[in-house]
């Protein structure tokens, strides 16, 4: 077939106008056959990982089982090394990312009992529409410490026969009122309280019962009592597995994708390099869902130290060449983005946000308002990003927060650009973020590992 000609303002249109493209298009039957095995991995990741302890217990075992030099700190946060060829005092090559979600905390002395149903009190942590945490199975996760030090790990909720916990929601008969209250009211903080049981001791001079019968079960099971729950770290989390979406099966929806798909990417990268000429160092840490906060989060000392102690074994001691290592890394802040919903066409501004489909996302600027409490990365560096990204076939968009002034959000970015070191935000588009079953591209994972591969090799 005879090409059709161009006119002279098509060819001026090719050659000026910008357009992003739905990263499938070009994707061979072969590719797509390796991005979605590619995919199964991650799904074990994200099913298994649900929280900041199980992610660090799955990557300290990856470290362990691919020779992965690693540090952890405190169960909840950990970093993996892979030493370059040069000497650390030309810089190190930083992928940053955080393995807390929102969730459900239970609270301290979380038991109680009503209208023959025990209940377990919860404290939500993160920004989430609470609405949407009813009428969902919930899995019990974490830790109880009991005394001398007992280390209980409990897990109810994750394997097909386990039973699993729900919050219940008003029948639509009697929700006259509740329909009409504001959204952030009609499920408010404390009615998260997630069902327990039903079952009483036999006995009248007993006036908790069914509490009784629950504490007596947790007795038995992890030899412990409601006093010993005070020490406890435990999570309600939504139980289903991640599975695929769409007849052609070409998205992801699980529960914590933001940020464990942008966690595990890295992962996958820090696996598959060989010997890079920096040392490559990827991050992962706790509580950027409540603002970076306390000493398993970004902002703690703990990736400061890490430099330092990789300073020791090159007899670098001196603060201020530490510092100098800083001023020459380059990070990449791995942090999943807003994705174009139609449904709420509105919000989005559509030049600028991202699509799901599109190819890793790249964000000059986080943080809300007038840019406040965000990071800009250097239009120098973002060329040099998108320059590699183009030469190593990566798909790719550029990306911003919805409208001005309609909301915003933040990332761990700014804690890394305080070393004075190039940060930039790339990570994959979502949507559905803090939902319990976020959705994700396979495509866009599949870019994601290979932007994060050729950064730590080749920048
Ligand atoms: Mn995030
Ligand atoms: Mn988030």
């Amino acid at each position: 077939m005879e090409k059709e000609k161009l006119s002279f303002w098509q060819k001026k249109e090719k050659e000026l106008i910008y357009k992003r493209k739905n990263a499938w298009e070009k994707i061979s039957d072969k590719e797509k056959k390796q991005i979605f095995d590619l995919v199964e991995q991650y799904k074990k990741f994200l099913g298994y990982a649900k929280t900041e302890r199980l992610a660090v217990e799955f990557i300290e075992n990856f470290a362990k089982q691919n020779n992965i030099k690693y540090f952890k700190n405190k169960e909840k946060a950990i970093c993996l090394i892979k030493k370059g060829r040069m000497s650390i005092k030309n810089g190190v090559r930083i992928i940053a990312s955080h393995i807390d979600s929102p969730h459900l905390d239970l609270k301290r002395i979380p038991i109680y009992e009503d209208s023959n149903l025990c209940f377990l009190k919860t404290h939500y942590y993160g920004g989430i529409k609470k609405y949407q945490w009813v009428n969902v199975p919930l899995s019990l996760i974490g830790v109880v410490i009991a005394k001398q030090s007992r280390k209980i790990n409990i897990n109810i909720g994750e394997k097909e026969n386990d039973s699993c916990f729900v919050i219940s929601d008003l029948l639509p008969h009697l929700a006259n009122k509740q329909m009409k209250k504001d959204a952030k009211e009609v499920i408010t903080g404390e009615q998260l309280t997630a069902i327990a049981g039903n079952i009483p001791v036999d006995d009248d001079k007993i006036s908790e019962k069914i509490k009784l019968y629950t504490l007596n079960i947790l007795r038995e099971k992890y030899d412990i009592a409601e006093k010993d729950i005070i020490c406890s770290e435990l999570q309600l989390v939504p139980s289903f597995a991640p599975r695929d979406i769409g007849f052609d099966k070409s998205l992801i929806g699980g529960y914590g994708q933001d940020d464990r798909l942008c966690a595990w990417a890295s992962l996958n990268a820090i696996k598959n390099i060989q010997t890079p000429k920096y040392t490559s160092i990827v991050v992962f840490v706790d509580k950027e869902e409540i603002g970076s906060v306390g000493n398993t989060s970004a902002d703690s000392y703990f990736f400061e130290n890490i430099i330092l102690e990789l300073s020791k074994d090159e007899d670098i001691t001196k603060q201020v060449k530490t510092r100098d290592i800083f001023k020459k890394s380059l990070c990449i802040s791995s942090d999943v983005a807003m994705a174009i919903d139609p449904n709420y066409a509105d919000v989005f501004e559509h030049q600028n946000d991202a699509l799901l489909g599109s190819g890793v996302c790249i964000g000059k600027n986080t943080g809300w308002g007038g840019k406040f409490q965000g990071n800009d990365a250097s239009a120098e560096y973002m060329s040099k990003i998108i320059e590699l990204f183009e030469k190593n076939n990566i798909a790719w968009q550029s990306t911003t927060d919805g409208k001005i002034d309609e909301g915003g959000g933040g990332t761990i970015s700014e804690y890394f650009s305080k070393f004075n070191m190039d940060v930039i935000d790339i990570g994959a588009c979502i949507l559905g973020m803090h939902s319990p079953f976020e959705i994700s591209s396979k495509i866009d994972l599949y870019n994601l590992v290979k932007a994060h591969r050729v950064f730590l090799e080749n920048l």
